[in-house]
């Protein structure tokens, strides 16, 4: 991204029909740092499973249904809970 950005031919800046390369550049930074947070999330599931507490809520220790899990298997809290 950077060397594109020195490369003046690669500049869409002034491009009325394109993205800018600013704005490339954020939707880059957000989509990977959703990324290391889901990696950090799904970690930390591996961890729980690991450790046998994997399914259990964090907050009030009841198990979270397994449909949460299917949707959310980096959940740590049941529905209850997560509000
Ligand atoms: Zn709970």
């Amino acid at each position: 991204m950077r060397n594109a950005r020195s490369l003046t031919t690669a500049d869409d800046e002034h491009d009325p029909e394109g993205s800018t390369v600013s704005l490339d550049q954020a939707r880059d930074s957000a989509l990977l740092a959703q990324a290391e947070r889901s990696f950090s999330e799904l970690s930390a599931a591996r961890q729980r499973l690991a450790e046998g507490t994997y399914g259990r809520c964090e907050r009030c220790g009841r198990d979270i249904p397994t449909a949460r899990l299917i949707a959310r298997p980096e959940a740590r809290h049941c529905v209850s809970c997560s509000r």
